[in-house]
């Protein structure tokens, strides 16, 4: 093994079971999105306890330094979320969450305690490396606008500059101990869509009367259909759903207008406007066309998430080298959407996720559901290998 490699992993043995008693406080206090003030100070005390000097940002967040020898030579950048979500936790542990209605089921109780252990082993070997190690704790993850977006406002990609930047998701589909990775696109754009179908109603024995908005709205649907089928690449996915549809006639009403909401998601910028647009255009088009009109609002979400191809190679090499090539596997897109997009359209960014499934114990639940739990052993691998690829990074030619 190497001496890198071992020296990490011995560290992150050491320090893997205060780690899990972080994670365990994170849990049982959970705080949603921009609500993480409680959160933030406990993370600012652990941070200072290691000798660190965090700075607030966005209100919730923080930004700290490692700085090892000669620290301008470089910076990367490795983030974590610090948000709960609105779900009543259904686990019977003893870290439950002790706010009803609150729980950390998206795993960022473990993304926060992981940086934190990544950050005490970096810490310890400062002396044993080159550059800067920027740690980005960020609130609201979960809520639009995202907590990446506010802290990209606030210059958390400036001074230092990071030149890459690095994250992890927990993936319950993935057992404990092994890490996923995605060249090039991985998560999609995700935006919403509101339409208003507006006609006349009426009786509805009487159709010349009136202008059918129920009509209407459904050969919408289905003519929005032909956006994705006709109008996008077939090597860019992209899903138009509508899943609400509101029509507040009766069997004999026609009502005056039908709301329409759906979302979109995409993996490309240029395609995600030009969809936005054939959306509008096709809508108010085919209002007119049957006699009514529409008013449409698309609220546009987090950017689609592109893995930078050469640094995903890089991280991954890293975890090859530390985990084992047999722990190291290729992730699937995924039509989810995720805020550290954000840093993706800004620096080289790589986003991997950490599994976090044990069959056998029956952890198994997905992410944003109440029975999620995580096997406390990836921890281990987490805090080691977010300091294993940090340093490797930081050495790399790149
Ligand atoms: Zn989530
Ligand atoms: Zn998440």
């Amino acid at each position: 093994m190497p001496e890198l490699v071992a020296r990490v992993k011995q560290l992150a043995h050491t320090y893997t079971p205060d780690t899990v008693q972080v994670r365990r406080h994170i849990h049982a206090n959970p705080e949603l999105s921009f609500e993480e003030h409680n959160t933030a100070a406990y993370v600012r005390s652990v941070l200072e306890g290691y000798g660190l000097e965090p700075v607030a940002m966005a209100e919730t967040g923080l930004v700290a330094l490692v700085q090892g020898r000669n620290p301008e030579k470089r910076t990367i950048a490795l983030r974590a979320d610090l948000d709960a979500l609105p779900i009543m936790e259904a686990n019977e542990v003893a870290y439950k969450s002790k706010k009803d209605g609150v729980m950390h089921a998206c795993g960022h109780d473990v993304h926060t305690a992981s940086l934190l252990g990544a950050a005490r082993i970096l810490q310890e070997m400062r002396g044993e490396f080159e550059g800067t190690v920027k740690l980005i704790f960020q609130p609201g993850e979960e809520k639009f606008p995202g907590g990446a977006s506010l802290m990209i406002r606030e210059g958390v990609l400036q001074n230092p500059a990071p030149a890459q930047i690095l994250g992890q998701h927990v993936f319950p589909m993935l057992p404990a101990g092994k890490v996923g990775f995605r060249a090039g696109m991985y998560m999609a754009s995700a935006d919403e869509i509101y339409i208003t179908v507006k006609g006349k109603g009426g009786h509805a024995a009487m159709p010349e009367q009136n202008v059918d908005t129920v009509l209407i709205a459904s050969h919408l649907i289905v003519a929005m259909q032909q956006i994705v089928s006709r109008h996008a690449s077939p090597k860019v996915p992209s899903v138009l759903s509508f899943g609400k549809v509101e029509a507040k006639g009766a069997t004999n009403v026609i009502p005056n207008e039908v709301k329409i909401e759906g979302t979109f998601r995409t993996m490309n910028e240029v395609w995600r406007e030009e969809a936005h647009k054939r959306i509008k255009k096709l809508a108010e088009g085919l209002c007119e066309s049957m006699g009514g009109s529409c008013e449409i609002d698309i609220k546009k979400g987090y950017p689609f998430l592109k893995n930078d191809p050469s640094l995903t190679e890089r991280t991954r090499a890293a975890a090859e080298a530390y985990l084992g090539a047999e722990n190291v596997v290729d992730l699937d897109l995924w039509m989810g959407a995720e805020d550290f997009a954000y840093y993706s359209q800004e620096v080289p960014a790589c986003f991997y996720r950490l599994g976090t499934r044990n069959e056998a114990r029956g952890i198994v639940s997905s992410v944003h559901t109440p029975t999620f739990d995580i096997d406390e052993a990836a921890l281990e691998t987490s805090i080691g290998l977010m300091a294993y690829a940090a340093l490797q990074e930081l050495a790399a030619k790149a």
